[in-house]
């Protein structure tokens, strides 16, 4: 499943701006109008501290928390790095790193090669857990385990979320390279 809110994320836990551009209540949790277990209809009432939907018959609480996502930062050995041109909106047609959300039955790290594989062609393997990145988008937050990895096998062929997928030096990377986050983890991968 392809992961497109990577737009106004924050890896800094001490920065103010964490949740820049978040609000609690446009989640689809929030604005959910029948319990996804019985479907009758749902309550907002204060529940732990803090307003939460909950079925008016079966007493299903709708909680409102982040999803888990993942990126690879794959490098080859000639250490450049791989990106994907996106095929979707948002930031079609910038390049990014290849990310998505992670399926119930997946770690995080199984999730960050799959999506390598699905969206390059390259299969990989994961060194380490290179950040962990809070990602706030209108619609659905997210958790994003970004992993740097390194490629192992497979050829380039982009999957049906990209344009186009490309090896690049960590010195010559595209002007258009989508999301915040993507410039913020090269760079520092960079000074490594
Ligand atoms: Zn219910």
């Amino acid at each position: 499943m392809p992961c497109s809110p990577l737009r106004s994320s924050v890896g800094d836990p001490g920065r103010r701006e964490n949740a820049r551009g978040f609000r609690a209540d446009h989640v689809w949790q929030a604005s959910a109008k029948h319990c996804p277990l019985c479907g009758a209809s749902l309550v907002r009432l204060v529940i732990e501290g803090r307003e939460r939907s909950r079925c008016g018959a079966c007493r299903f609480v709708v909680y409102e928390n982040p999803s888990s996502a993942a990126a690879g930062i794959v490098l080859d050995e000639a250490r450049r790095v791989l990106l994907v041109q996106r095929a979707i909106e948002p930031h079609k047609g910038d390049w990014a790193l290849p990310a998505g959300y992670q399926e119930i039955d997946e770690t995080p790290a199984q999730a960050a090669v799959r999506e390598v594989r699905e969206e390059s062609g390259i299969e990989s393997e994961v060194i380490e857990l290179f950040d962990l990145v809070f990602v706030a988008d209108r619609r659905r937050t997210s958790n994003l385990a970004v992993f740097l990895c390194r490629a192992i096998g497979g050829r380039l062929d982009p999957g049906d979320d990209a344009l186009d997928a490309r090896w690049f030096d960590l010195d010559a990377l595209p002007q258009n390279l989508g999301f915040g986050n993507g410039p913020r983890l090269l760079e520092r991968l960079r000074g490594r």
